[in-house]
C-alpha cells in the first residue's frame, strides 16, 4: 500500500474503532505489547494502532482510513517476514491473523484459504482429504506473506512454487475496492501477486490448486545430515531399499543413502538412532520417488 506519513496519533481512531468488526488495539491497551511483536524478536515497532480484522469490511474500513489521514500501513499475515514488514512504527497494522477459515473442493482439486492461514491451517484442512497445495517448511509461517513471495517447500520440486499454484485472489486496493484477480480477471494484478511481496493491495483470501498427494496424505520429510567424511567407507548391500532407485550416477542423493547406511552399521543397536535413521531414510525414498516421477512425466 502507499506509505506517506507514519504515525499520526492526531488520526481519529475511536472513530476507526466504532467501524471495526475486529478489535482496534493502541498503545496502553492490554495485549498492546503481545500484538505488536512479531516471529522475528529482533524487531521491535511501536505501531499507533493495530486493527485485528474480522472480516473484509474491516479490512476495507482500514485501508481507507489509512489512506484518507495519511497514515503508514503494514498488512500482517503469519508475521514471519524477517524484516518485520508486518509492523510500521507509529503507523496502522492490519493483522489477518483472525482470518483463518479454509473451503476444500475436493472435485475441483482446489482449496480457498483465508490471508491470516498459517500453512499448518492449509496443510490441515486438505492433507485430511489426501491433497496438498505446496507451501513451506514450517507450519506457522503465513500463507499470505508466502505465497506472495513465490512459496518454497517440500512439494516445490514436483508441484511448482505456492505462487504457481495461485488460482485466485481476493485483494481490497488502495483504493478501497474489491476485487478477485486471477488469471481472467485482472491478470495483471494476478501477475503481480505471484512473486511480487506485498504492497499491490490487502489480499483477504486465496485459492490455490491442490494435488493428490496419496498414502493417507502422509509425507514424510526432514534433513539429512551426515560426515562427508564418512563417504565410502562402508559398502553395504541397499537392495533392500529399492537399489535400482539409487543409480551412483545421481550423486547427491546416493551419496546420502550411503552415509545413512554407514550410520546405522555404526550405532550397534542404538533403537532410537535406528529409527530416526529410518525415518530419514523413508523421508530420502519419497523424495527421490517425487523427483524421479516429475522428471519421467
Ligand atoms: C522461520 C521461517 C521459516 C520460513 N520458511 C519458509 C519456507 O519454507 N519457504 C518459503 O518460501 N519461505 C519461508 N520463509 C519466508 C517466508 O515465506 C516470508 O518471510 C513470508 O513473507 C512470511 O509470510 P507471513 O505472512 O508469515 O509474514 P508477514 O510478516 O505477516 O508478511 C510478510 C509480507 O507479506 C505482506 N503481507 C502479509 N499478508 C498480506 C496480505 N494479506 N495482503 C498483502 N500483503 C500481505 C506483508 O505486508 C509483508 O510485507 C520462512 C520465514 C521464517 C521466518
Amino acid at each position: 500500500m502507499t506509505a506517506t506519513t507514519a504515525g499520526l496519533a492526531s488520526a481519529p481512531y475511536d472513530d476507526l474503532a466504532t467501524a471495526l468488526r475486529g478489535d482496534l488495539i493502541r498503545p496502553g491497551d492490554t495485549g498492546y505489547d503481545q500484538a505488536r511483536a512479531v516471529y522475528n524478536g529482533m524487531i521491535d515497532k511501536y505501531p499507533a494502532a493495530i486493527a485485528q480484522v474480522r472480516d473484509v469490511a474491516d479490512v476495507i474500513a482500514c485501508v481507507n482510513f489509512g489512506r484518507e489521514h495519511g497514515l503508514d500501513l503494514a498488512v500482517r499475515g503469519g508475521g514471519h517476514s524477517a524484516a518485520g514488514l508486518g509492523v510500521a512504527d507509529g503507523g496502522l497494522v492490519i493483522d489477518m491473523s483472525l482470518l483463518r477459515s479454509t473451503t476444500v473442493s475436493p472435485g475441483d482439486h482446489t482449496v480457498r484459504v483465508d490471508a491470516g492461514c498459517t500453512l499448518g491451517d492449509m496443510d490441515h484442512a486438505t492433507v485430511a482429504l489426501g491433497m496438498a497445495t505446496p507451501s513451506g517448511f514450517l507450519a506457522n509461517t503465513g500463507v499470505a506473506g508466502l505465497a506472495l513471495g513465490g512459496g518454497v517447500g517440500y512439494l516445490t520440486r514436483r508441484f511448482g512454487l505456492t505462487a504457481d499454484n495461485l488460482l485466485a485472489a481476493d485483494v481490497v486496493l488502495a483504493d478501497g475496492s474489491f476485487v478477485t484477480a486471477s488469471e481472467t480477471s485482472h491478470p495483471d494484478l494476478f501477475w503481480a501477486l505471484r512473486g511480487g511481496g506485498g504492497n499491490f493491495g490487502v489480499v483477504t483470501s486465496f485459492t490455490f490448486r491442490t494435488h493428490d498427494i496419496g498414502e493417507n496424505g502422509i509425507i514424510i520429510g526432514g534433513p539429512v545430515l551426515y560426515d562427508l567424511a564418512d563417504t565410502g567407507e562402508t559398502r553395504h548391500d541397499i537392495s533392500l531399499f529399492r537399489l535400482d532407485r539409487f543409480d551412483p550416477r545421481r550423486g547427491v542423493v546416493a551419496r546420502m543413502v550411503h552415509g545413512i547406511v554407514h550410520r546405522v552399521e555404526r550405532v550397534d543397536g542404538s533403537r532410537l538412532l535406528f529409527g530416526l535413521l529410518l525415518l530419514h531414510f523413508l523421508l530420502l525414498l519419497k523424495l527421490l520417488d517425487l523427483a524421479l516421477d516429475r522428471r519421467d512425466s
